[in-house]
């Protein structure tokens, strides 16, 4: 028998969950299929995000900071500490509470807003009907409803030729199980996630190599934050290897040799175990039966409109499995923004306001366009910059690394674009995304109080900066 809802939700990750709460503020029945288990096969709502991707990531970054902080800043306080030891075991049992917790939170947000949460895999049918199936591929139960929302997320991308075994050559839920601190480790993919898991395994004791295929480090951000982020992580310990292909991998009696072409030169490297970070792709295979009239391109991203419309009216899809970045934020936007348009309201969202953060240390975060981007489009700019080295409280806090850039239109002032790269930039955004949404004019931050001493004084002197204005610094 086929139940009725009034919206069908497909995936419980960060798009997913948080459009199955809204349309249940706005009164919609709602029912939420996931497909996500624990490591006991139960449920475990909150998707990529919560069970093996921003949390847990965020978590081990943390704990490998502080060990960090202890053998390698602590002295320059006074602070003498000896023998200090990482308790690998105890490190991945906190990562795994602050996991159960999270992904618990999300049962029992469904539970307080009435939303019926379902576990298994959904299948969209024709006619505006799901089907879910069990781990066996065998229908249990059929769902219809007027609106769909299908926010399935993404997957890691596998390389053909060097397969994950799980266990020496892993993705990125594996990185974040290790067991013990690899002695040599190769990470192929200088992305977001080998970053910030190399960045982890490098603290705590790894000799990191990240292999990257582009000439350019972090293209996607601004080249000067890009520059220092990457003098940051080298002074850290992090081999970074550019413009490096890899060709192969063979086991060998001491590990893995990675074969790689670098400035058409054979390489090779051995080490104990490998991360492959290469991106990621949407998890829409299955998901579709030949008939639901669901268009997907060739890479498997569902097509949508700027309003996550897809081919199929009434049919809806938000986060990772359709177009932009992929990033838990921007998922969970759509999903609002998708929820209030089925509810009859307007639902928007301004997909150029969508920030980027990389958590390592020091973070990098952007939000807007890059000056190049800019420069490439024939918008005239101009810019203003405030090193960290230069607040009092960076050097308090014996973290004076990294500076704040600004974009601004050269004509009419409006900020374009702030991009950071130091300590606690990810929380300095907040302020930069809030100025983009409302237009403001780099002399809209300018004119702003911000409290001394604090981290938000190098975004107030980069915009005092844009006008050739700074205070503490020679303009
Ligand atoms: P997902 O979170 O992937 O959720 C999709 C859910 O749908 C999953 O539970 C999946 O099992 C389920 N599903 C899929 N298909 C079906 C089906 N047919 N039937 C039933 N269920 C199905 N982003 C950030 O913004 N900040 C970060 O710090 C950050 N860190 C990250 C760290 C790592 C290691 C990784 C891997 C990712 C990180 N991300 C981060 C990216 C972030 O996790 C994703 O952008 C976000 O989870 C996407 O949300 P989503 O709802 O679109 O999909
Ligand atoms: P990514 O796209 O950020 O980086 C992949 C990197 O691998 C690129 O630099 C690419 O040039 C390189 N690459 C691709 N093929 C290669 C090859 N064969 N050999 C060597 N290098 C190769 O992807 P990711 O790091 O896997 O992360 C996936 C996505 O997850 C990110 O784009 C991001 O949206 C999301 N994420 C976000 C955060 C965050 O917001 N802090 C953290 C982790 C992940």
């Amino acid at each position: 028998m086929t139940e009725s809802f009034d919206v069908i939700v497909v995936g419980a990750g960060p798009g997913g969950y948080v459009a199955a709460i809204r349309c249940a503020q706005l009164g919609l029945n709602t029912v939420c299929i996931d497909g996500q288990a624990n490591a006991d096969g139960q449920a475990s709502l909150g998707g990529t995000c919560l069970n093996v991707g921003c949390i847990p990531s965020k978590a081990l970054l943390d704990s490998s900071e502080q060990f960090h902080k202890v053998n390698h800043q602590f002295a320059a306080h006074g602070i003498q500490a000896e023998n200090v030891r990482m308790d690998v075991a105890k490190m991945q049992s906190r990562k795994e509470k602050i996991v159960k917790g999270l992904t618990g939170g999300i049962a029992q947000l469904f539970k307080a807003n009435r939303i019926t949460s379902i576990q298994g895999h959904a299948r969209v049918m024709s006619g505006n009907t799901v089907q879910v199936l069990n781990d066996e591929g065998q229908l249990v139960q059929a769902f219809a409803a007027r609106d769909i929302i299908l926010a399935p997320g993404s997957v890691p991308i596998e390389l053909s030729s060097i397969p994950y075994d799980y266990e020496h050559i892993v993705d990125s839920t594996g990185a974040l199980e290790f067991d013990h601190v690899p002695g040599r480790l190769g990470i192929i993919g200088a992305g977001v996630i080998g970053l910030e898991l190399g960045s982890v395994w490098n603290r705590l004791g790894s000799e990191v190599v990240i292999l990257e295929a582009l000439d350019e480090f972090l293209a996607v951000a601004d080249h000067q934050v890009a520059r220092e982020a990457k003098r940051q992580f080298v002074k850290q310990g992090l081999d970074i290897r550019l413009g490096a292909m890899v060709n192969q991998v063979d086991s060998t009696a001491t590990g893995l040799k990675m074969t790689y072409t670098r400035k058409d030169q054979p390489q090779s490297l051995e080490v104990d175990k490998i991360i492959v970070a290469v991106g990621r792709k949407p998890a829409t295979e299955g998901l579709l039966s030949a008939d639901s009239g669901v268009s997907t391109d060739a890479m498997g991203f569902i097509e949508v409109d700027d309003q996550c419309r897809t081919s199929v009216p009434h049919i809806w899809a938000v986060g990772d499995a359709v177009r932009g970045p992929m990033l838990a934020h921007k998922s969970s936007e759509e999903g609002v923004a998708v929820a209030e348009r089925i509810a009859g309201g307007v639902g928007h969202i301004d997909f150029n306001c969508v920030p980027w953060v990389i958590y390592t240390s020091p973070e990098i975060a952007w939000v807007g366009q890059t000056e190049k981007e800019l420069k490439a489009r024939g918008v005239a700019v101009k810019t203003g910059q405030f090193p960290f080295a230069a607040t009092g409280r960076a050097k308090a806090m014996e973290e004076p690394h990294g500076f704040v850039k600004m974009v601004a239109d050269r004509q009419t002032d409006q900020l374009l674009g702030v991009h950071m790269v130091g300590p606690h930039v990810s929380e300095l955004m907040g302020e930069c995304v809030l100025a983009m949404e409302y237009q403001a004019s780099s002399e809209d931050l300018a004119r702003t109080i911000h409290a001394h001493p604090t981290l938000s004084e190098a975004v107030h002197e980069a915009a005092l900066s844009v006008d050739k204005r700074a205070v503490h610094k020679v303009n």
